[in-house]
């Protein structure tokens, strides 16, 4: 859509007001409204100010003027606004320079995307996330911060998690019983449904839906694959979409990757492919049908998996997901069909153009911005280096013993080690300044200050059960 048709577009739906969204560091949408008669061709050059300052993690007071420039292309008939309301995503850019701010996640994508270009090695990078999330009722969410310290046997599909004597539950799928019996044991089919026929309705092209594993309400909604920008705008509008239609049901729905403490978490396995010329770069002759190309970038992805989990795996709460025993991953190895190993190679399709990687370390917390273009520049780190992703890991990860474990690379078990490792390992990130040693540093000092000092602080719950009487 040009600048021009967004206005025809507007004038077509009867829509008189323009939503204006971005996406601020760690993943949140922000938005202002404005009258559409406000805005004319040019203010998709010029832009729209605001204070900059007050967005988590960018500028400092002192110097908070920014600039929004909505993408045209980008428009969309926002389902969620009583009236009529096309919504558009915008680029951030310095209003005096009118250089793209180097914060802004959409410009970290952009940056990606054209280095991937530059170095001839690919032109398109596919990507298809399949973020899982749990549906809580309204009035109880803030008891999935307790569950785990007492039992809780009341939320919509029941969490009775004692597994010793589990009791008939009426239809409720019974514990890691959620994958997946059809209705009315799955009672989220209706409401998944309404969120899917939210996402067809705005183009978003849907595979399939469905009840994860999780007893608790945990279900999974995949999009088809697309390229990189397009699906981390999309990324947005999934979590906007899934959020409101459940609010507007009397739910909720949480993203976090564990929030019922001993069953299974919140996964967005995300899978590539290289194309160039219209040719994926990923079928070939070596192991699990895949090419030279193909291993070596998944060698890349193994080799700086840790500090991409910096950003793709970027909360404290998302070292509890991954841990053996849940269908997460645990060793940073490849293998066909192997679900505990970080990367898969899908088997499902013999067909070439099917061919790609899975990622399973990924959690929805993620911002899909920064965090598909630092796995896709771990990709091409692999693939110009010729590095090599090591033995396949064709056994059961969970069944092998501490000693064995030891021998392996292990995901990092906090958020801290992943910032650690990404402090020491950012090179892959910064060629082309896609990313930038500002934004690396401003990531890293934003998570352990707000994120891991404060919880850090923090007497915990279990805390209590185990030192009370001590
Ligand atoms: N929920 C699992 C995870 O945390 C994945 C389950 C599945 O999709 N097979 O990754
Ligand atoms: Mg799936
Ligand atoms: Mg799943
Ligand atoms: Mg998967």
């Amino acid at each position: 859509m040009t600048p021009k048709e967004f206005f025809e577009f507007a004038k077509e739906h009867g829509a008189e007001m323009v939503d204006l969204k971005f996406t601020d560091l760690l993943g949140t949408w922000q938005h202002c409204s404005y009258p559409v008669d406000t805005w004319s061709e040019g203010t998709f050059e010029d832009g729209v100010g605001f204070d900059g300052s007050s967005i988590r993690g960018w500028k400092a007071i002192n110097q908070s003027d920014m600039l929004a420039i909505p993408d045209a292309a980008t428009a969309k008939l926002d389902p969620f606004f009583a009236r009529p309301t096309v919504s558009v995503i915008a680029n951030i850019v310095d209003p005096i320079t009118r250089e793209e701010y180097a914060r802004d996640p959409r410009s970290i994508a952009r940056k990606g995307i054209d280095y991937l270009k530059q170095t001839g090695i690919a032109d398109t990078c596919f990507v298809g996330p399949e973020p899982e999330f749990f549906i809580f009722d309204e009035v109880r969410y803030d008891q999935a911060q307790n569950h785990g310290f007492y039992e809780i046997d009341s939320v919509e599909g029941a969490w009775n998690t004692s597994r010793i004597e589990e009791p008939n539950l009426g239809y409720k799928p019974s514990y890691k019983g959620g994958y997946f019996p059809v209705s009315p044991t799955d009672s989220y089919h209706d409401l998944r449904g309404e969120m899917v026929y939210a996402m067809r309705d705005l183009g978003i092209v849907v595979e399939a839906h469905h009840h994860e594993v999780g007893t608790g309400g945990q279900c999974e909604i995949d999009m088809e694959f697309c390229d990189l920008l397009k699906m981390a705008d999309q990324f947005m509008w999934f979590k906007y979409i899934i959020r409101n239609v459940a609010k507007n049901h009397g739910k909720t729905v949480t993203f976090m990757p564990k929030p019922v403490f001993d069953d299974n978490g919140s996964g967005m396995h995300t899978h590539m492919s290289l194309w160039k010329d219209g040719q994926s770069l990923m079928a070939g002759d070596g192991y699990a049908g895949l090419s030279e190309t193909a291993l070596h970038a998944i060698g890349g992805l193994l080799k700086h998996g840790r500090a991409v989990l910096a950003f793709a795996a970027p909360t404290t709460n998302s070292y509890k997901r991954l841990v053996p025993g849940f269908e997460a991953p645990v060793t940073l190895a490849m293998s066909q069909r192997n679900r505990s190993a970080a990367v898969r190679i899908p088997m499902y399709s013999s067909n070439p153009k099917a061919k790609r990687l899975e990622f399973r370390c990924p959690d929805p917390t993620a911002n899909g911005y920064i965090m598909y273009t630092a796995m896709m520049m771990a990709l091409i780190d692999g693939i110009q280096n010729k590095i090599d992703p090591g033995d396949p890991l064709d056994r059961d990860i969970y069944g092998m013993t501490p000693e064995e474990l030891a021998e392996t690379n292990t995901t990092p078990a906090s958020l801290e080690e992943a910032l650690n490792a990404l402090e020491a390992d950012s090179e892959f990130l910064t060629k082309g300044d896609v990313f930038t040693e500002d934004l690396i540093e401003t990531w890293i000092s934003y998570k352990r200050e707000n994120e891991i000092d404060e919880f850090r602080l923090r007497p915990h719950p279990h805390e209590f059960a185990l030192y009370y009487d001590s």
